[in-house]
């Protein structure tokens, strides 16, 4: 059975074929850097002195990653949040923010609620805002501007015990922290595509607005994790930038995935979908060798613990087992995680 397909930069361009937001990234803005690590990773790493800074930015837009009437309260929140979730995956203590905002118009009641939403996630992370930049969106043609949220996070890194994406190596462990699609789940409920009944709705929609960065988990591997990255687009293509910065491949055990019993209400497809491509997670996805097995096993941090779903292959490609191991048979499943460019819109 074919494995199934990752992302590739610059792969698969036919004449004419739209331009991925990796390959376009890579074509276009990848350069070779001074620095420690180039563009690739969650956060870049910089050197000042004996200490190491990792930093990241990420932007929510209008009518992109979140619908026009979104509470503020949770949008500030999750601004932040998927900022801190890069930080994370770096294994990086959060230092300090930025805040660039364009808004349509400046309305008081609507920051004072982002504000808040912002400020309480930063204050649990003894995270300060220090700069930013503010404007107005201009709308086209009397329309309204489309609200851009974008925050550039800092955190500190102990420089001997990052990982970054590139090493994960045959026969070390995959490794999941909570669990995955929800988020997914919760989008295709708004969109009319489904019902999730409750109680489970207000979990799911939870944990697509108000998300909560794995930071303590992520420090703690800080040392163990031969390579780690957070799930924002989808477990398969996020755990994909892992074996194709590793040059490795993976094998993963379906039933070894963590979810939602709520899953067990909708067919195997949507199910699939959801967990395995649904994006909008934010757990971290990592690699360790199978010797440090029981002493991740038990790792607990923000409200979660860690599951075991696979492991890592010299074969190149990803393959998805029906079990709980590798003599089980294969899951034919072709699936297309997020993608700026090439998802529907
Ligand atoms: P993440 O989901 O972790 O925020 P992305 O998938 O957005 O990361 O981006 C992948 C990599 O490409 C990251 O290392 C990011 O810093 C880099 N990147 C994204 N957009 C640009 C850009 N316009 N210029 C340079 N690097 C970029
Ligand atoms: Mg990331």
């Amino acid at each position: 059975m074919a494995p199934l397909p990752l992302p590739r930069a610059g792969e698969g361009r036919g004449e004419g074929a739209p331009l991925g937001e990796f390959a376009l990234i890579e074509r276009y803005f990848a350069r070779p850097t001074g620095e420690r690590q180039g563009i690739g990773d969650d956060c870049a790493l910089i050197d000042i002195g004996s200490q190491t800074l990792a930093i990241t930015s990420d932007m929510l837009l209008e009518g992109v990653h979140f619908l026009p009437d979104a509470d503020p309260v949770k949008l500030g929140h999750k601004a932040l949040a998927v900022n801190l979730s890069d930080i994370a995956a770096a294994g990086a203590r959060p230092r300090c923010f930025l805040l660039d905002l364009a808004l349509p118009s400046a309305d008081e009641p609507w920051l004072a609620a982002f504000a808040r939403g912002l400020f309480d996630l930063a204050q649990a992370h003894d995270c300060t805002l220090i700069g930013g930049d503010t404007t107005r969106a201009p709308g086209r043609s009397g329309a309204p501007g489309v609200l851009t949220i974008a925050i550039t996070a800092i955190g500190e890194v102990d420089r001997e015990r990052y990982c970054g994406r590139s090493g994960a190596r045959p026969g070390d462990d995959i490794w999941v922290t909570g669990r995955v699609g929800e988020a997914a789940l919760a989008l295709a409920h708004r969109r009319g595509q489904l019902a999730i009944p409750e109680p489970a709705r207000a979990e799911c929609f939870d944990r697509m607005d108000r998300p909560t960065p794995r930071v303590a988990l992520g420090r703690a591997l800080a040392g163990t994790a031969t390579a780690a990255i957070d799930v924002s687009d989808g477990l398969l293509g996020d755990l994909g930038h892992i074996l194709e910065r590793s040059g490795v491949g993976a094998a993963l055990f379906w039933p070894a995935i963590p979810r939602a019993a709520v899953f067990d209400a909708f067919p195997e497809a949507r199910r699939l979908q959801c967990v395995l491509a649904g994006g909008d997670d934010y757990e971290l996805v990592f690699t360790a060798r199978a010797a440090d097995r029981s002493a991740i096993a038990g790792l607990t941090g923000d409200g979660v613990g860690v599951s075991r779903i696979g492991c890592i292959e010299s074969a190149p490609g990803l393959r998805l087992h029906k079990g709980d191991d590798v003599s089980t048979p294969l899951l034919d499943v072709t699936l297309q995680s997020f993608d700026h460019f090439l998802s529907p819109a």
